[in-house]
């Protein structure tokens, strides 16, 4: 009896064992396959080290960058390589947020239960969301100056324009080694600003649901208000009015006033809804997540970050979501710029399928913001300066200090089935909102309507 007992924990350890070694195989099969498979070294896929064929196109089909038979290629217009090089990559795979680098997995077709599919002759077409002509716009419209642009649609999620300068041209690419300013960085997903004035909407969506009162009330600013330990100021004195006008004219002593009243469990919890502290998920690719935090903020802190300055960062893909978000009535749908993957197999082909998230706002303070931005336009920003678009908009001018210009900001939406286009503009070190970042996002979105009506 003893000597059989003995045997059967034998038998029950090797069994145990031979689990606990499947477990890991299929535990890493899982989580590292497609990256074994992609190793640079598996010669049924890459020829002198890049993907021996493989294209990458924008939403019409025009080819943004091919290889064959190992020879890389793009496009031959200068501006479209450069406006579209951090969507696309470098054939250095330096620019870690690209579809060179990121869509790795479907520009070979691996998958889990079927391996590799890819053909040498017949590699696959990724089709990317984008519209070159309207990226060459925003790059043209930057005119030389660091920022991001992007606009994508908020019913869909699709992302017809993501710009980062600076950039360059791949055909030549910069050394590495040497400061470039940070053109290897997408600023649109992997950046966190200081939002400044755009921050105003969160603050205004926390007042709207927390303040029954808020729109029966006057505020008064004579310039500057001593708040806490420190003096808030604002370009003039805007004189006595509600609070539609306090954000038309952006008033800092307000919306200083109303954070510090709001207090600080309210505005975080508000800046988590707009997606601080986590960013949101673009293609599979995570994006900087921003900041906000009021944690040992004193009263002066809590009234600088309501209005977006204190510790406040944003990163510029977020904050277009979240203003998607109150554009789509409160509820977020997360940009992505993968189209579709397709081949001659078709069980290796993709479609485009949408990422709807969670409501973040109700559908009536969703709504009321709109209108008050839709109001800003009107009564600020002059509705000739858009000319054609119903437009809902915030302008931003945040301080960065060290004697440096502010950032201009523009953010917003355009009103209407056809065309439910949501944007961010940052220019750095641009100055105003209103007079720098605004004519970048209206000459951009002119370009993304007709590209849109010519695609109908
Ligand atoms: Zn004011």
């Amino acid at each position: 009896m003893k000597k059989i007992s003995r045997r059967s924990i034998v038998a029950a350890i090797l069994s145990v064992a031979m689990v606990i070694g499947i477990a890991m195989f299929v535990y890493n099969y899982v989580n590292d396959g497609a990256a074994w498979a992609s190793f640079p070294s598996n010669q049924h896929i890459y020829t002198n080290g890049v993907i021996a064929s493989q294209r990458i196109l924008d939403r019409n089909g025009v080819v943004l960058y091919k290889t064959s038979k190992g020879k890389p290629a793009y496009n031959e217009n200068k501006t479209i390589r450069k406006a579209t090089l951090h969507a696309v990559g470098d054939t250095s795979g330096n620019i870690s947020t690209s579809a060179m680098h990121v869509f790795t997995d479907q520009l070979i077709q691996y998958d889990l239960l079927n391996g590799v599919y890819y053909h040498h002759d017949n590699g696959s077409d990724i089709y990317l969301t984008l519209d070159a002509n309207v990226c060459a716009a925003a790059l043209n419209a930057l005119d030389g100056r660091s920022g991001t642009v992007g606009v994508y649609n908020y019913k869909t999620g699709q992302i017809l324009c993501m710009v980062s300068a600076p950039t360059f041209d791949p055909k030549t690419p910069p050394n590495l080694s040497e400061d470039n300013n940070g053109a290897y960085i997408n600023r649109f997903l992997s950046s966190a600003y200081t939002p400044g004035s755009i921050f105003k909407l969160v603050t205004s969506a926390a007042a709207i649901d927390n303040m029954p009162d808020l729109f029966s009330r006057t505020f008064t600013c004579k310039g500057s208000e001593k708040i806490g330990n420190s003096t808030v100021t604002c370009l003039k004195a805007h004189g006595t009015f509600n609070f539609k006008t306090a954000l038309a004219d952006s008033c800092n002593v307000t919306y200083a006033n109303l954070a510090t009243e709001l207090g600080r469990g309210v505005l975080e919890e508000y800046a988590e809804k707009a997606g601080f502290n986590k960013g949101v998920t673009v293609s599979g690719i995570s994006t900087a997540t921003g900041n906000f935090g009021l944690s040992g903020a004193s009263k002066s802190d809590i009234a600088w970050s309501g209005v977006g300055q204190y510790t406040d960062l944003a990163n510029p893909c977020t904050y277009m979501t979240y203003v998607g978000a109150i554009a789509n009535g409160g509820i977020p749908v997360y940009p992505q710029f993968l189209s579709k993957v397709t081949s001659e197999n078709s069980a290796a082909s993709s479609s485009y399928k949408k990422n709807v998230g969670s409501r973040i706002l109700s559908k009536s303070t969703a709504d009321t913001l709109a209108d008050l931005m839709h109001n800003n336009v009107i009564q600020s920003y002059g509705k000739r300066n858009f000319p054609g678009l119903d437009l809902c908009a915030k302008t931003g001018t945040a301080e960065v200090g060290g004697g440096k210009k502010p950032n201009a900001w523009f953010t917003g939406f355009i009103r209407s089935e056809e065309y439910p286009l949501a944007f961010i503009v940052i220019v750095e070190n641009g100055g105003s909102g209103i007079e720098v970042a605004a004519p970048v996002a209206n000459t951009v979105l002119q370009a993304a309507v007709k590209a849109l009506k010519a695609s109908d």
